[in-house]
Formats: C-alpha cells, structure tokens, sequence
C-alpha cells in the first residue's frame, strides 16, 4: 500500500467558513503510522469551533483542520513500527501526551500538560484522507466494529472514563443528565457496568425516544419532568447537558454518599447547593477526555454491549463538512454526524 503525494482536507479558515484544500501528505515519523481515514465524527467542539472561531483558551488564529473522533486503514509506517501493521483497521486515540512527565508518569496522561490533540489549536485534526498518528494510538480493532463505529469509539471513551470516575458497578442506580451523544452513550456504558437502573432527561423527545432504545430503563422530558419524580434514588449523576438547572436539579437528586460527574460543558461558572452536598456527602469531579479506555471501548462494541452505529444519524463525503458540522442546527432529530473522507 503507498500513498498518494497529495491529499485533501477540509480546513476551517475563521469562524463559519470552511474549505477543501489540496496539502502534501504527511509522512510517519519514527514511531508512527499514516492512516487512510475511513470516517470521523462531528463532535459539539468541532461545531463550536465552526460557530465561535474558539473554545476558552483555544483560539484558532490560522486555518485548522477538525476532526478528532476518526477511524481508518494503516497506509504506512514509520521507522520503528512493524511494517506489517500496514492495511491494519485502526480507531485513532487523538491525543498524544509526551510521555514523560508526571501525570503521564502516574498514569493520568489525559492531564498532560504538552498534549498534542487533534484539532486544538495548532495540532490539526482528522477532517482529512490521511492523517499520521503515534503507532500506540492506533488501535487496532476487529472486523465486526464498522469503521463509523471505530471513529465513534472517542465519544464512548469520554463515557467509560466518565463510568469509571463515578465508580458505576452491578446495582449502580444512575441518572444521565442530557441525551446528545455523550449522554446516549453513557447510558449504554452504564449499563454494561452494571448498572440497574438508569434515567436519562432532556428536553428533546426524539433523544429521549432513542435513549429507551438504547436501555435506559426511564426517560424524562426535563421541560416538565424532574429526576426528583424518579421513584429510587440515583446515586451516580453523569451530567451531559451542560446546563446548570440540570446539573444543579441532579446534584440534589443524588442520594446519601452519591457520586457526580461533569462531562458537558457549559458556562464558566455554576452555583452549587452546598448544603446537600455537605449533608450527604456527594462528590463531584470533573472530567477531561480519557486515559486507557480505548481497549474497555473495543471491548464493550465488539461484544454487541454498545451500539454505535445507531447513533448515526448523517453522512458525509469530505466536500460537505460544513453541512456535517451544521447537521444539528438543521434537524433536531440529529444525534451524530459522520465525515467519510473516502467516499
Ligand atoms: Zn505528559
């Protein structure tokens, strides 16, 4: 298998103007693969990025590439990688920490300083024929994980860390605060943990629908429905909304000792019921991104766990990013849009 000396990508040049150009195709370094990529998820940082040209202190100040959810084929490698790991299906890890330092050390690579993720300013992304990645983030995976699924193993990584942070395990009663795809996601893992109950609120009745598709064993339409008319107690909240009167309604849904988890991103700045918090002894953490989750991942798609592919709900060819990017805002049906640079 050879490459092609040149490549397409799709590249956001400012907030809401994205382009097809023509770049020299990246070569693998020593301890690198270059990957065809097969497909590559929007995720709601790309569209942020798309709308707001930013996202806190990342700011694009020259054209980037997005992308970071993708998956795709080994074209070549480098230097120090077993060459038969070309024509290899591989799901990208898209940040590459350096290793060394003291998080990376203590196993929290997630919180390294000097990562290099994929589509943060300046690292472009995967909205691309090709890409190159360190050759131990790209995971190989098997044939019965499609390659929609492989890109969308990222989205589910950001669960399983979010599962493991809360400690979700047999008998664990869980409310997921918001039914995008992290939250629809969360739900599946939850379960695969263990999880006997588990509710799900939003205010979009199509994601509240798919969310019982998926397993959750109650749904709530958050417009007129608290997790407070929940019949048990959740002692785990994965917030994915974002929003703070859902963050703050499953805060003191939670029981005695609960857990909580903040995924979704909102504002800067939330109000905290401190007395609940202190009177049952909840714990709140943050979470960002994920570290050795991919082989929990491969694991819980492979065995029919997780259901990835159904949270697909548009593709598109690499000339129609920005309509991917702009998928939601058009339909609100829509839970994941796919890119697929091959087609
Ligand atoms: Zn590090």
């Amino acid at each position: 298998m050879s490459a092609p000396a040149v490549m397409r990508v799709a590249v956001l040049r400012g907030a809401g103007d994205v382009a097809i150009e023509e770049r020299p195709t990246p070569r693998p370094g020593r301890g690198e693969v270059l990957v065809t990529v097969g497909s590559v998820g929007v995720c709601g940082s790309d569209t942020h990025y798309y709308d707001h040209g930013r996202i806190g202190r990342f700011v694009v100040e020259s054209p980037l590439v997005l992308g970071h959810e993708a998956s795709g084929v080994i074209a070549a490698v480098g230097d120090g990688v077993d060459p038969s790991r070309v024509g290899q299906r591989v799901s990208i890890e898209p940040g590459v920490p350096d290793l060394t330092c003291r998080m990376c050390l203590s196993g929290r690579y997630n919180l390294c300083p000097d990562m290099r993720f994929f589509a943060t300013p300046p690292i472009d992304g995967a909205f691309a024929e090709l890409v190159v990645v360190h050759q131990a983030f790209a995971h190989p995976v098997p044939d019965r994980i499609s390659d929609d699924a492989a890109a969308l193993l990222e989205p589910l990584s950001v669960a399983v860390w979010a599962c493991r942070k809360a400690r979700v395990t047999a008998g664990s009663r869980v409310l997921v605060t918001g039914a995008g795809a992290i939250g629809l996601v969360s739900v599946q893992t939850a379960l695969a943990f263990g999880a006997t109950e588990v509710a799900v609120s939003d205010v979009n009745p199509a994601r509240l629908a798919l969310a019982r598709e998926l397993g959750a064993t109650a749904v709530l339409d958050a417009r007129d429905t608290g997790p407070e008319t929940l019949p048990w107690r959740p002692d785990v909240l994965i917030e994915a909304s974002g929003h703070p009167l859902a963050t703050v309604a499953g805060l003191t849904a939670l029981d005695l000792a609960g857990r909580a988890v903040l995924v979704g991103m909102g504002g800067d700045e939330l109000a905290l019921p401190l007395s609940v918090m202190q009177e049952r002894e909840l714990e709140i953490t943050g979470t960002f991104r994920y570290a050795n989750t991919w082989p929990t991942a491969i694991e819980l798609v492979a065995s029919g766990r997780v259901d990835l592919d159904r949270l697909v709900t548009g593709t598109y060819r690499l000339d129609q990013a920005e309509e991917a990017l702009t998928a939601a805002r058009q339909d609100p049906g829509a839970v994941k849009a796919v890119v697929r640079p091959q087609t």
